[in-house]
């Protein structure tokens, strides 16, 4: 997912656009994104201009579910000199990826009231309500009401 910038630079006021599909997958995290934007010279400075849009499929936090999540966001930003700049390719794919893992939720949940799962049993309670007793629940409180007093 790079770019030669080669025809930029030295020539005021062109355009590279790109458009490309970026699919990465890490343990339980899927991204398909899409980076849609161009590189512009603007008085001889780089200036690159993007649209990220992807999709992130996890696992809930709470039942282990699938968890999905659309992100949407703009990069404007210089071309610096950095470790996405190789002479003169630029790394599109992995700026797009870095900025998707900055504006990820720290956390996925499947939907944002989702019950989790039962520490007793185990059981989804998504899905209804388990048959373990109350007293459990009666006990963390009791606990809670000791630490608060
Ligand atoms: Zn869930
Ligand atoms: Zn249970």
């Amino acid at each position: 997912m790079k770019i030669d910038l080669t025809f930029l630079i030295g020539n005021d006021g062109f355009k590279t656009p790109f458009d490309f599909e970026i699919t990465q997958k890490e343990k339980d995290l899927r991204i398909n994104a899409n980076a849609l934007g161009k590189v512009t010279n603007v008085l001889g400075s780089l200036q690159l201009d993007m649209r990220v849009s992807a999709d992130l499929s996890a696992v809930c936090a709470r039942c282990l579910g699938e968890a999905v999540e659309k992100i949407e966001f703009d990069i404007k930003e210089k071309v610096e000199d950095d470790e996405n700049l190789k002479g003169s390719l630029l790394d599109i794919g992995n700026i797009a990826l870095q900025n998707i893992y900055l504006n990820m939720p720290l956390r996925f949940l499947c939907r944002s009231d989702c019950k989790g799962l039962c520490s007793e049993c185990g059981m989804d309670l998504n899905k209804g309500q388990c048959k373990c007793n109350d007293e459990a629940i009666d006990e963390r409180l009791s606990i809670l009401k000791k630490l608060l007093d």
